[in-house]
């Protein structure tokens, strides 16, 4: 299986992070990738780097105003008097039905859903490159990969049409599962991050042709709390087509796999062209966070179960934090996948 990923990537290096209102060292470090990459090549992966695609795909599922926000804003916070080192916003409308800020502040507010996705100078490029390496593996399987793995960091399942969030900015498994669509007239999304998917939910949540469901650990105490609960199925057109299966915390390896196998059901029940695994390694019994215990062996027992079913594959990866097992938890599920 081909992995695509771009050194610009590697740039963004957030600092600020508050845990339970505790500042803590960023968990979105850049050293992930050295870890991810040891892992891919380990399961005998061929390491690219993707095209520059351009705005369209990354346009495809993020609105314009966004873009620009998320491109200039760095540059305009940097002109406010005392401004802090990154972008972080300190006020965030209640509703947002009034109207569109003109201010850097007003809009970090308005785009950014919490504190923990600072944005920097390097931000915007290695988010487009992360994008651009979704865009390129989604490619690869319209070109008749089986397969393909795409290294993508800045993380995007946070990310809605226009707000960032929890160390995410552009929705990479959201570009990946629109840019198939291009081929494909019915794209599931099985997002298995320890957190909930909610940005990939809020961005297709109205679709009846993009099937989204993610396993996670029970946002009732965790991250990202107002979504991921059983009872958000989907609106309009898109009611039934969204699944979240919420796990008690520290559920291991035989409790994810039963909600894997739920999950797979309502996927053949959906019969779609194309797959885009949200790939997040955080559900691992030794990462940081601590939510979810599937063992390195559960990682490959996720892949095997999903390789079962035989439709071309974008595996885009999401969280997943520095833990000594970090690379090994990617080569089990690649190598799990096959
Ligand atoms: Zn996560």
């Amino acid at each position: 299986m081909k992995t695509f990923y771009a050194v610009e990537q590697k740039r963004h290096d957030p600092k600020g992070f508050l845990s339970s209102g505790a500042p803590k060292p960023n968990p979105e470090q850049p050293e992930r990738v050295d870890r991810l990459i040891a892992g891919a090549k380990a399961a005998g992966s061929e390491i690219l780097r993707p095209r520059d695609f351009g705005l369209s795909p990354i346009a495809a599922v993020h609105t314009p105003e966004y873009l620009s926000f998320l491109q200039n804003i760095y540059a305009r916070w940097q002109r406010i008097p005392d401004a802090s080192p990154e972008v972080i916003p300190n006020i965030h409308p209640l509703a947002r039905d009034g109207s569109y800020p003109a201010s850097a502040v007003g809009q970090a507010g308005y785009h950014m859903a919490d504190t923990s996705c600072p944005i920097s100078a390097e931000t915007w490029e290695s988010a487009c490159w992360s994008a651009w390496s979704a865009t390129e593996a989604a490619e690869a399987v319209m070109s008749g990969e089986p397969s393909a793995y795409a290294l993508c960091r800045p993380p995007g399942h946070h990310a809605f049409a226009d707000v960032a969030g929890g160390f995410c900015f552009i929705n990479n498994s959201a570009v990946a599962a629109q840019r198939l669509r291009r081929t494909a007239s019915r794209v599931a999304i099985l997002d298995v991050d320890l957190h909930h998917g909610n940005g990939t939910q809020g961005i297709f949540y109205g679709r009846s042709d993009v099937l989204t469901i993610s396993i996670h650990a029970d946002p009732v105490r965790f991250y990202p709390f107002f979504w991921g609960h059983s009872d958000e199925r989907g609106e309009a057109a898109g009611l039934g087509y969204n699944l979240n299966l919420p796990l008690a915390r520290k559920t291991g390896d035989n409790g994810f796999l039963e909600a894997l196998d739920a999950a797979l059901n309502r996927i053949d029940a959906f019969a779609p062209d194309a797959l885009v695994v949200a790939l997040g390694l955080d559900a691992f019994e030794g990462d940081p966070f601590g939510g979810l215990c599937v063992s390195t062996d559960g990682f490959a027992r996720i892949g095997e179960k999903i390789a079962t079913r035989v439709m071309p594959k974008v595996i885009v990866q999401e969280g997943g934090y520095l833990c000594d097992e970090l690379g090994d938890n990617l080569t089990a599920f690649l190598g799990g996948v096959g």
